[in-house]
């Protein structure tokens, strides 16, 4: 009877297998015509100066508006984006996404916004991905290369690919800003911290979540942002949740905030409709 039921167990989890798989393989079907039908859309996050409350950055996060299954998160699509190539069309539609959203932006909001858009390695690593052109894109949108800030993971700063590194250097010294994305989450590296030339350091959420007057996070959080800032960097905590979240980050030095607190991803017109409330009440 034992090893009945573990046969059905069996059957079970290869039925579930099968069943994820084949879910996958729908979604990379989707994917291509989906970018056609114009099902993806870029939602933006405030990011908050905790010293003044102002707002003039965001994140540019992507979403897939699926037709039968509703709004898909990037945690799910952008790894089956990644191994298929899409990843390259779908950059460059954030790309000049963005670079729209921008100009609205700082046509109506301040003149200074920035936006951050999420660089995979494989847009790196792919010769046809269309980074290369970025620098012209934003000089023939008459916006300066400092207003895009690409985020990028740690994993990439310690790629060994000549190409990679290459164009890293190359978006740099266009004047376009870095920051390092997650950071505590992977190979974190002080020697890579310095070497690199980023602007921003974003403290991953994990550990903002546990952060608590006088626990551990909490000095790490500070240590991090004192190295940081050792190293001319900006941090920018994540996942920011609660007030008290907001005043422990203030208080050990952080600059920027991120997270729903503030404010969740939103779509482009609600996203402006907070900015501009903002900028009516600060004048
Ligand atoms: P990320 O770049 O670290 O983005 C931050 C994620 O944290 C976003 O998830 C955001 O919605 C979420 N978040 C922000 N504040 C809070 C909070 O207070 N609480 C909680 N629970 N979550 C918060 P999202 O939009 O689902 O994106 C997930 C990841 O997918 C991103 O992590 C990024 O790695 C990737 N991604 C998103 N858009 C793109 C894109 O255009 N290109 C690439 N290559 N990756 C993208
Ligand atoms: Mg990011
Ligand atoms: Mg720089
Ligand atoms: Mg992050």
């Amino acid at each position: 009877k034992a090893k009945q039921s573990g046969r059905n167990c069996f059957e079970f989890f290869n039925h579930n297998l099968r069943e994820q798989a084949q879910a996958r393989m729908d979604l990379l079907k989707n994917m291509r015509y989906g970018i056609e039908q114009k099902q993806f859309d870029l939602y933006y996050q405030a990011i908050v100066n905790l010293d003044s409350g102002h707002i003039h950055k965001a994140e540019a996060l992507l979403r897939w508006r699926h037709p039968t299954r509703g709004v898909i998160s990037p945690a799910e699509f952008i790894p089956l984006a990644e191994e298929s190539r899409y990843i390259n069309p779908l950059g460059q539609f954030v790309f000049t996404r963005a670079l729209q959203t921008l100009t609205v932006l700082r046509a109506q909001v301040d003149a200074n916004f920035q936006l951050s858009i999420n660089v995979s390695p494989v847009q790196f690593s792919c010769l046809d991905s269309g980074i290369d052109q970025w620098p012209a894109l934003l000089k023939a949108a008459n916006l300066p290369p400092s207003a895009i800030v690409s985020e990028i993971t740690e994993g990439l700063m310690i790629a060994p690919e000549q190409l990679t590194q290459q164009r890293l250097k190359a978006l740099v010294k266009s004047g376009m800003e870095l920051a390092l994305d997650d950071f505590g989450t992977g190979y974190s590296s002080l020697a890579y911290l310095q070497q690199m030339d980023a602007d921003y350091l974003k403290i991953d959420k994990c550990f903002v979540d546990n952060i608590q007057a006088d626990n551990q996070d909490l000095a790490l959080c500070k240590a991090i942002i004192t190295m940081a800032h050792q190293f001319g960097l900006k941090v920018i905590a994540e996942g920011i949740e609660t007030p008290e979240q907001q005043q422990l980050l203030l208080g050990i030095g952080c600059d920027y905030g991120q997270g729903y607190l503030f404010a969740k991803p939103l779509p482009e017109q609600e996203f402006l409709a907070l900015v501009s409330n903002q900028s009516t009440t600060a004048t």
